[in-house]
């Protein structure tokens, strides 16, 4: 099917009580792995994209990619930027297909952050996709970005309402404790800031820095309104280290297809694990359903 706005399915997945899991796709092999890992359970998935990723391989590639592999699923597949802090990527990934965008200004004051998420809500508007911001800072490296543990500011409540309110997010990423990258120890997740947050929000929250969070911590964050979980660090692990172990365990086999094929059957199976974990199986039809009844 068409790809589809991240808007509805967060929606959907708040209303009920699950989160949809969210990405970071490398290349072709990995978005056709997260998308049979989705129809394998009959979940929707988000295959999101870093600035940096559009950079390496450029707007056209991606988009093809997502769209040949979501096009004869049945299964509903979004198309999303994350973390971007570039207006013209963000339009330019809005106008060549994708159905959701990402603006990362929290390195900004307030005021400033909120005008420039609205200067993207209209072009949100523009293209009719939906849209993540993010306010608070959400401490650890993601690509270019690095925030310290003392630099690190948790979201204020009342800051996220007066945002959220402004905004009409589909998404709204905020610092709660977690972390990008690899965690040292146990993270101190702030539940009661997620629950204060989504009360005063009533807007889906997309969870980041999933990777190494236990499995109680997925389900108290989604049980309290974190409708999106991004997962990033351990695919790259996954997908440079079953390269890696194939030809460690078949050093004399040098067809690149079976190399890259246990990569990405490696990667399929880590994607089911988290689309199953987050209670997205067997939320597709529901979803499409959901979608026909608001029609
Ligand atoms: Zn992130």
């Amino acid at each position: 099917m068409p790809l589809v706005n991240m808007k509805p399915l967060l929606r959907h997945a708040m209303d009920n009580g699950y989160a949809v899991a969210a990405f970071n796709l490398v290349d072709y092999g990995t978005v056709k792995g997260m998308v049979q890992a989705a129809e394998s359970l009959g979940g929707p998935v988000i295959c999101q994209v870093s600035a940096k990723t559009v950079k390496y391989w450029s707007h056209k590639e991606v988009v093809s990619w997502v769209r040949t592999a979501a096009e004869d699923s049945p299964v509903p597949v979004v198309l999303h930027l994350d973390h971007c802090k570039d207006l013209e990527m963000i339009e330019a990934c809005a106008k060549a297909g994708w159905t959701s965008i990402m603006i990362d200004a929290s390195e900004l004051p307030f005021e400033e952050n909120l005008e420039m998420s609205k200067r993207v809500r209209d072009i949100a508007e523009k293209y009719g996709v939906g849209m993540e911001a993010e306010l608070g800072q959400i401490m650890g490296v993601e690509d270019d970005m690095h925030v310290a543990e003392e630099e690190s500011v948790l979201t204020d409540p009342a800051d996220a309402k007066t945002f959220c309110d402004a905004l009409d997010l589909s998404a709204f990423a905020c610092a709660v404790g977690t972390a990008h990258g690899f965690y040292k120890g146990e993270p101190v997740v702030d539940f009661d800031r997620i629950e204060a947050i989504n009360k005063a929000t009533r807007t889906p929250m997309a969870l980041h820095g999933g990777t190494g969070l236990s499995d109680e911590t997925f389900a108290k964050a989604i049980a309290r309104g974190s409708a999106k979980i991004n997962i990033s660090t351990n695919l790259k692990h996954v997908f440079v280290e079953s390269f890696v172990k194939y030809h460690r365990e078949n050093p004399d086999d040098f067809e690149p297809l079976r190399v890259i094929d246990a990569q990405y059957q490696a990667c399929r199976l880590l994607f089911a694990s988290f689309i199953s974990k987050f209670g997205g199986g067997g939320q597709a039809q529901p979803f499409l359903e959901s979608l026909k009844v608001a029609a």
